[in-house]
């Protein structure tokens, strides 16, 4: 089988204070059952108490993070635009943009090449293919998503 072209690596480096890929009003982020125990223990909270109180559902059932009722961005992006939950952050959030969507043809690659900075930066980093790799199944993972605790 044909290696997918990001396979040979792809330059990138997260912008600090950057937040553009959290900013965006009706973005969805899909959950795992490993980042519902991950991120509700760093928070002290039982995973049941924290799904109540941060999360919300897909019409289809699966939980994602809440949205801000007032902008409809992630409850989690400060006013600086940083992630509140950074070191703990969904592994959608730190898989991005090695969305499956995002490689998925030329033309959302173009499309993710002009919203993301980090992409065109110019202290970015050639990131491996195999990383690349482990974060595509990351995100696949975390789209299907879970619907019951
Ligand atoms: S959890 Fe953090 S990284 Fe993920 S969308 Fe919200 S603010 Fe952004």
């Amino acid at each position: 089988m044909r290696h997918p072209w990001w396979m040979s690596g792809v330059k990138f480096a997260c912008q600090s204070n950057c937040g553009k890929c959290c900013d965006e009003p009706g973005g969805i982020v899909y959950l795992s059952k490993h980042d519902a125990r991950r991120i509700s223990s760093s928070m002290g909270l039982a995973v049941e108490e924290w799904l109540e109180r941060d999360c919300q559902r897909t019409l289809d059932g699966r939980y994602i993070l809440k949205s801000r009722e007032t902008d409809g961005i992630c409850i989690y992006l400060s006013e600086q635009k940083t992630c509140q939950i950074y070191e703990n952050r969904p592994q959608q959030c730190a898989a991005y943009p090695w969305w499956g969507e995002n490689l998925a043809t030329d033309r959302s690659w173009r499309q993710t090449k002009q919203e993301c900075p980090g992409l065109t930066a110019e202290d970015a980093i050639t990131i491996d293919g195999n990383t690349i790799k482990i974060h595509v199944l990351a995100d696949r993972q975390s789209t299907k998503g879970f619907r019951k605790w």
